[in-house]
């Protein structure tokens, strides 16, 4: 799993603030553009810093700061070596990954970094808030009830600095809607700052049981928006239950017929476990009945962290005992002629007939293989696993393919 925030080491920084900067690789880089770019010296090139590139560095008008990077031998000597360099900060060797094009953010004072955005990953997404009005049993972000709008002044600075050949990037919380109009503002900003970008929004769907919410969303015309919403089951008191907040059920399928009157993408998830399982068949019946214009349908494996991790037992089911179950629910949504995928299983444990709708979906920042893995001929097409699945639990009945 790759380290995206942590401990860092601050040397003589010139402001306490913390700021959002570019990484480059690039020590010649044009004044003009230093005051928000932070210099990247990694691994092998930190015995490249010899003292004429420290004494150009010092005599040059500063970066927003010099990142040093690698193991700890290499890093105390790179820093002698750059001794006296105004805003110097050592990176742990877990973040060797970045990369010129990234973008961080740097906090001297807390002494910590948050890489926001990684330039060659298709997995960058925005945490818009922590706050959130339902409580789903195996919410990976346990919702936070403290004011953190200032996650949404973040996400419109980096709106502005991710470059714009971007292919996509997500929204995700808690619920984003909560910010209320705020939420409709950002869309705004990211369709004009980043026109060509394909925006994946996470919500529960229910402020846009209001239509004339709904209706500001369609006015912006995002031309590559999608709104993916949980539905639970068809039976609303098991959904309400799944997401522990009573009417629920009622407020997201009103939200979706509102997105859809207004011509916005919704892509419908389901996450299977324990206590969506036993109506999963009947529940993409109702979606492929009642909601058959969403543009997708996804049906998820179980991630393990935040409140699953505590809801465990209760939650986890293999996916090799009900991989015939989950043949049987794409094989409803297909017989409607819905589009839909299967999301974060591993590709032993589906049956063949799924294959085709099969996906690997899981965010390469997060995305491992177990030991056994490593002679299996298809690896290349699986998914694999959650690093949080290996640390706590997985099935049993991998079955490695040898041909
Ligand atoms: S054994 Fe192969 S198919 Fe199964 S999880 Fe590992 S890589 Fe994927």
């Amino acid at each position: 799993m790759l380290k995206l925030r942590g401990k860092i080491q601050a040397r003589n920084t010139s402001t306490k603030q913390s700021r959002m900067v570019h990484v480059t690789s690039n020590a010649l880089l044009p004044s003009a553009l230093r005051h928000n770019t932070a210099l990247l010296i990694k691994g092998d090139q930190l015995a490249e810093l010899t003292e004429e590139l420290v004494s150009t560095l010092r005599e040059a008008k500063p970066f927003a700061g010099v990142l040093l990077c690698g193991a700890e031998a290499a890093l105390a000597a790179a820093e002698q070596a750059a001794a006296g360099l105004p805003d110097l900060y050592l990176l742990p060797e877990a973040y060797v990954y970045l990369e010129m094009g990234d973008i961080v953010r740097l906090n001297p004072e807390g002494e910590n970094i948050s890489v926001l955005f990684r330039k060659n990953s298709p997995n960058n997404s925005l945490l818009l808030t922590e706050r959130c009005n339902q409580l789903c049993l195996m919410c990976s972000q346990p919702p936070k009830r403290a004011d953190d709008s200032w996650l949404l002044d973040d996400a419109y600075e980096l709106i502005r600095m991710i470059p714009p050949g971007t292919a996509n990037i997500g929204f995700t919380g808690g619920e984003p809607t909560l910010h209320g109009d705020r939420f409709i503002e950002l869309i705004s900003s990211a369709k004009l700052n980043l026109p060509g970008t394909a925006l994946d929004v996470l919500t529960n769907g229910r402020s846009f049981k209001s239509e004339s919410f709904t209706a500001k969303l369609g006015n912006v015309r995002h031309p590559h928006l999608q709104l993916g919403i949980p539905l639970y089951s068809d039976d609303p008191v098991r959904h309400d239950y799944v997401v522990q907040s009573r009417g629920a059920f009622d407020e997201t399928i009103h939200g979706i017929l509102n997105l859809k009157r207004h011509g916005l993408r919704v892509e419908i998830r389901v996450v299977v476990h324990k206590q969506t399982l036993p109506r999963l068949v009947q529940t993409c019946e109702f979606i492929a009945r009642n909601l058959l214009f969403v543009d997708h349908v996804a049906l998820m494996g179980l991630e393990i962290t935040g409140f699953t991790r505590a809801n465990l037992d209760f939650l986890w089911a293999d996916p090799h005992d009900y991989r015939d179950t989950l043949s049987e629910a794409v094989d409803v949504l297909r017989s409607y002629g819905m589009h839909c995928s299967v999301y974060n299983h591993q590709l032993c444990l589906v049956n063949q007939d799924v294959e085709d709708v099969y996906r690997k979906s899981i965010s390469d920042w997060k995305n491992e293989y177990l030991p056994q893995c490593t002679g299996c001929v298809r690896k290349s097409e699986c998914g694999g696993f959650f690093s949080t699945q290996i640390m706590y639990r997985h099935s049993e009945y991998l079955q490695p393919f040898t041909t």
